[in-house]
């Protein structure tokens, strides 16, 4: 008997598991694993978010919450839109979820209609395309590839636009690419979407705080504020203040689309945990130190990461602007055998030898629908980062 829905056919079973099985198989016969794998801040929350949620405990804030945030919550969120992105929104306008994946899944589920056409740049994070399925939508992939540094271009929009089209998907500064869009480069793509007023914008800036060299973030709305009134801003406190695990994400938007994305959420989890809410509360209202200063250790792993791998045979990656992970193209050693005889014939072929030679799991690139690459994250202890790295190098040194 097969118990299982129709849509769960339609989702691809994903390709980082391939790689992680195999890492797990040879961690337990006591192989020396590094993972360069994860997506996460390898630091600890701060302190004063962690006081917060438990001085709301000892409070007794243990009850059900308002389904789209807690009033604190809210207003902190309100603030930080207006303080950093120059957004102002009502407190209508605003919804907390549980993390900013959820957002995500409530904008797919209140939008899309069978058939609506979602354009998602690729490379891109894995869980887009399979997300805009399950809600009964086409994901409408286009590839920009490495010619145009990953970046979708107004031409590449223009094309990819159709009357079915009901939503672009934006993320910048990107997983898995850690590349982010200029002003410039946004008010491009935002002319486009001036002239098709059918298209809904959903951005993703959940990376906003992790961006180098003094750059300037920029996020659609508030580069063209024409078009704030069909954008749904996403963010979320998980990679800026290390707290992946409290599940918290939010968004700014349109007051019928955030209405109806707390309508799915609450027939589906009620909301976000009361704790995380007052935790949340205080890494948007609090001490922004921590913010800055994982900066810093994030900009100096990427110059060291980016340094070694471009030194290394084969391999050739840009200078991400942000987030914490490098997207390597590996193309020039495909074809060629390790020194077994395996042929490394794709990218995942590369990665899951990687692993079983030198120990380093990464994730193939055609995981984010871009093959010929592969993503490597920097989110770990120098020093691990660093022996992973030089692990690569020797790997595709070997190759013959
Ligand atoms: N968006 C992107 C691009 C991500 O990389 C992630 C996490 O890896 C998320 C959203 C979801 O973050 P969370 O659900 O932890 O807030």
């Amino acid at each position: 008997m097969n118990f299982l829905a129709d849509r769960l056919s339609k989702i691809k079973p994903s390709i980082t598991l391939t790689v992680n099985e195999k890492a797990r198989k040879l961690e337990r016969e006591g192989r020396d694993i590094l993972s360069l794998a994860m997506g996460e801040p390898d630091y600890d929350t701060p302190q004063h978010i962690k006081d917060a949620a438990i001085k709301a405990l000892e409070r007794g804030e243990t009850k059900y919450t308002p389904v789209a945030g807690t009033i604190p919550l809210k207003q902190a969120i309100q603030a930080k839109f207006k303080r950093e992105n120059n957004l102002e929104y009502k407190l209508s306008e605003i919804i907390a979820s549980t993390g900013g994946k959820q957002v995500l899944y409530n904008a797919f589920m209140a939008t899309l209609n069978p058939g609506d056409e979602v354009i998602i740049p690729a490379p891109y994070w894995v869980s887009y395309p399979e997300m805009v399925i399950l809600a009964d939508g086409t994901p409408k992939i286009v590839v920009c590839g490495k010619d145009q540094q990953f970046k979708m271009r107004p031409e590449d929009l223009r094309k990819a636009i159709t009357p079915k089209t009901k939503m672009f998907l934006l993320n910048s500064p990107s997983n898995p690419t850690g590349m982010a869009y200029t002003a410039e480069e946004l008010q491009g793509l935002a002319e486009v979407l001036l002239a098709n007023p059918h298209v809904l914008i959903l951005t993703d800036d959940i990376y906003e705080h992790i961006l180098f060299d003094d750059l300037q973030f920029n996020t659609i709305a508030q580069v063209e504020p024409r078009l704030k009134d069909r954008t749904i801003t996403m963010n979320g406190v998980s990679k800026a203040y290390a707290m992946t695990g409290w599940r918290l994400g939010y968004a700014g938007g349109p007051e019928s689309i955030i209405g109806a994305m707390a309508n799915v959420q609450s027939q589906s989890t009620s909301g976000a945990c009361s704790i995380t809410q007052a935790a949340a509360t205080e890494a948007l209202n609090g001490d922004q130190t921590f913010v800055s200063e994982s900066r810093k250790v994030f900009q100096d792993r990427r110059d060291k990461a980016l340094d070694i791998i471009n030194e290394a045979r084969g391999l050739q990656a840009f200078k991400p602007h942000g987030a914490f992970y490098l997207f390597v193209n590996c193309e020039a050693v495909l074809g060629l055998s390790t020194p077994k005889g395996v042929k490394l014939l794709d990218d995942v072929k590369f990665a899951e030898e990687l692993i079983e030679e030198k120990g380093v799991a990464v994730v193939p690139g055609s995981a984010f629908g871009l093959e010929g690459h592969f993503r490597i994250s920097y989110a770990l202890d120098t020093n691990d980062l660093i022996d992973s790295l030089n692990r690569i190098t020797e790997f595709t040194a070997s190759l013959v």
